[in-house]
């Protein structure tokens, strides 16, 4: 069976001394020091589209899907630089209504305010040869909003992305990795081929497409636990077509 992780940064930014949830922030210098190291275990970066294109037609092997939540300027100002000179691909789920502007959704909790792509940057990202999925239209709790809201949110936020920037938007994130059997199914209404969460885990070809595992890279663990974890998700969940050991 094919396998494909599918890694989740936020920020690429040294986090600032008062930041309340430095586990968002990989510093620059420890995101390059990842890359390389993917490069040594003989692993490349890849889009979502392109993983999971290859975990359908199980080619995946030697591909790690690299995914960026929320849109965030230092995604395309860092982090997009150092994958280019590592040949690696990635994705940026991004929050429709708040391009240019900052993390409206969590900046109270968080107490900082983080800029965002605007509409041109995301054209910048696209140009390097990156892909854009749908982080919703405003990062709401979906499962706390009407349906027609969620729904909004979800299917809209896919046409107007993509209307906006010209391209298919074929990728979508739940906000805050949260999801019920209900937005699970507007998702797959809306005609999203993939979305992902933020359940632990490598993505199998036998999974549903619409519920992929990721594993949460973050700024607090050194690159021993990074590699410990990219090897131990594996593990994480039980491969069906392997007998008990
Ligand atoms: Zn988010």
């Amino acid at each position: 069976m094919s396998a494909l992780p599918i890694l989740c940064f936020h920020n690429v930014a040294v986090a600032p001394a008062d930041a309340r949830f430095k586990l968002l922030y990989v510093s620059p210098e420890r995101f390059e020091r990842q890359l390389w190291a993917l490069r040594r275990m003989g692993l490349r970066g890849v889009s979502a589209g392109e993983g999971l294109a290859r975990l359908r037609n199980g080619t995946s092997r030697g591909c790690v899907a690299l995914t960026f939540d929320d849109g965030y300027a230092d995604t395309l100002s860092v982090a997009a630089p150092l994958m280019k000179r590592y040949g690696c691909s990635a994705t940026c789920y991004v929050v429709g209504s708040a391009l240019g502007a900052y993390n409206r959704w969590d900046a109270e909790l968080l107490g900082e305010r983080k800029a965002l792509m605007s509409r041109e940057q995301l054209d910048q990202w696209l140009a390097a040869g990156m892909e854009i999925g749908s982080h919703s239209w405003t990062h709401p709790h979906l499962q706390q909003v009407p349906a027609q809201e969620a729904w909004d949110e979800i299917a809209e936020s896919r046409v107007a992305l993509g209307t906006m920037l010209g391209i298919p938007v074929e990728h979508f994130a739940y906000p805050y990795g949260h999801y019920t059997p209900q937005t699970v199914e507007l998702v797959r209404r809306a005609g999203y081929s993939s979305a992902v969460t933020v359940v632990p885990g490598v993505a199998r070809s036998s999974d549903d497409c619409l519920l992929l595992p990721r594993i949460l890279v973050d700024g607090e663990h050194g690159l021993w636990r990074f590699l410990l974890r990219l090897a131990g998700a594996y593990r994480h969940r039980p491969d069906p077509t392997r007998g008990a050991a």
